[in-house]
C-alpha cells in the first residue's frame, strides 16, 4: 500500500501529471493490484520508473493456515525488515472481519496473552496495517466475497502505535481508497487513557473497545500491567468523557479465566462500573496460551453472563473462533526462537 500524498510527490519528481498519482492509488486500494506491472493503464516506461521506486506491497506472505470448518484463517507474513505480521481472516455468515496487527510484539504483557510474552519488537506503519486487510480483500475476491469489517485485536497495542493506527483507520475509511465504513473499524485498547482522550476529539467514527478483564484494580495489576498507570478509576474517567463527547457506545472486552475473574466479588465490581447507557460488556472464553489459566466450561459462561443480566448489564458472550489454528484472541504470537 502507498498512500496518496506519497504518490502524488512520486509523480511530481518524476514530471508526470498529478492524475496518474490517483490512478496507481486506486489499482492499489480498487483493483487490490499487487505490483506495478499489472497496471496497464500506465505507460510502460513509468510503470518500470515507479517499481523501481515504491514498493506497492510492504508484506509478503509466508504461510496462512486455515481452520477446520474454514470460519477463520490466520496469515502469517513478513515486513520488508524480516519481522513476523499475524493477521487474521473471520467469516461468520454475512460479516467477514480482518483482525490486524499494529505491532510486531506487544510492551503490555497481559498475563493470559501470548502477544506480550517476547516483549515489543517494533511499531507498523499505517502501509503494513492496511497491506494485512489488502490481502484479505484479495483472497475474499477470489471467493466471491467482500471483507465487510476490519478490528484492530491482532499483536500489539495500538494506542502505543497511536499515529499510525489513526492514520491506518483514515486509509481504510477514505472512500476515494478502500472504503470501508467507520463504524465498521473497531480499535481495541488495553486502557492506555491518553489514546482514549484523543481518540474521543478525533473527527472519525470508529468503534472503540476497551479490554476490562477485571473490576478490581488488585485483580487487573495482576492481568494487565497497563492498570499499575492507569488504575480502574483513570480509565473509568476516559471513558466517561469518550461517550460524554461521542455519544457513542463504547465495547468492553472480558477474558473469562475460571475461577479468576468470574467471581462474585468481580461481578459486583463489573455491575458497579458498567451499568450505565452505552456500555457494553462482551465476554470471551479465555483460550490456551499455555500459561496458568483455565478455560471456563460453557456452563460456567452461560452462568456468569446470566447473572450479569440479571443484574441489569449489556452483555454478549463473542464467538473468538481459529483456536484449531493458533488464531483466537491471544494467541497472535512472535514465534519461539528457533521455532521458524
Ligand atoms: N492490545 C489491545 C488489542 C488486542 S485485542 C487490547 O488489549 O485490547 C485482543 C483481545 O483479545 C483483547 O481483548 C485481549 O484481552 C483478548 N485476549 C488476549 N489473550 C486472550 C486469550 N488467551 N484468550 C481470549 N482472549 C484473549
Amino acid at each position: 500500500m502507498i498512500d496518496l500524498p506519497t504518490l502524488e510527490r512520486t509523480m511530481e519528481e518524476l514530471g508526470q501529471p498529478s492524475y496518474r498519482a490517483r490512478q496507481v492509488y486506486e489499482a492499489l486500494t480498487k483493483r487490490l493490484a499487487t505490483s506495478f506491472a499489472d497496471m496497464s493503464e500506465l505507460p510502460r516506461s513509468l510503470r518500470e520508473e515507479l517499481a523501481a521506486r515504491l514498493r506497492p506491497c510492504l508484506l509478503e506472505e509466508v504461510e496462512t493456515r486455515e481452520s477446520p470448518r474454514g470460519s477463520a484463517v490466520k496469515a502469517l507474513l513478513r515486513a520488508a525488515d524480516g519481522e513476523p505480521v499475524e493477521a487474521v481472516l473471520m467469516t461468520h455468515r454475512r460479516r467477514v472481519t480482518v483482525c490486524v496487527s499494529t505491532q510486531v510484539g506487544c510492551a503490555v504483557r497481559c498475563a493470559f496473552c501470548a502477544s506480550g510474552s517476547a516483549g515489543l519488537r517494533r511499531s507498523l506503519s499505517a502501509e503494513e496495517i492496511v497491506d494485512q486487510v489488502l490481502g484479505f480483500m484479495r483472497r475474499a475476491q477470489a471467493q466471491e466475497r467482500r471483507v465487510t469489517n476490519v478490528v484492530f485485536m491482532g499483536m500489539g497495542e495500538p494506542f502505543h502505535n497511536y499515529e499510525e493506527t489513526l492514520r491506518a483507520c483514515r486509509l481504510l475509511n477514505d472512500p476515494g481508497g478502500v472504503g470501508l465504513a467507520a463504524r465498521s473499524i473497531s480499535v481495541s485498547t488495553a486502557g492506555v487513557v491518553p489514546g482514549i482522550d484523543r481518540l474521543a476529539r478525533e473527527a472519525l467514527q470508529v468503534n472503540l473497545a476497551v479490554s476490562l478483564h477485571a473490576a478490581t484494580d488488585e485483580l487487573r495489576s495482576r492481568l494487565v500491567p497497563l492498570n499499575r498507570t492507569y488504575p480502574l478509576a483513570t480509565l473509568f474517567a476516559a471513558c466517561a468523557r469518550y461517550v460524554g463527547r461521542t455519544r457513542r457506545k463504547l465495547m468492553f472486552e472480558y477474558v473469562v479465566l475460571s475461577g479468576v475473574n468470574d467471581t462474585g466479588e468481580q461481578v459486583e465490581g463489573l455491575v458497579r462500573l458498567l451499568k450505565r447507557p452505552l456500555y457494553h460488556l462482551n465476554l470471551i472464553a479465555y483460550n490456551e496460551t499455555g500459561g496458568e489459566f483455565a478455560r471456563p466450561s460453557l456452563r460456567e459462561l452461560t452462568a456468569l453472563r446470566a447473572a450479569l443480566e440479571r443484574r441489569g448489564l449489556s452483555c454478549t458472550v463473542r464467538e473468538s473462533p481459529g483456536s484449531e489454528i493458533d488464531a483466537a484472541c491471544g494467541q497472535l504470537a512472535l514465534p519461539r526462537a528457533g521455532a521458524q
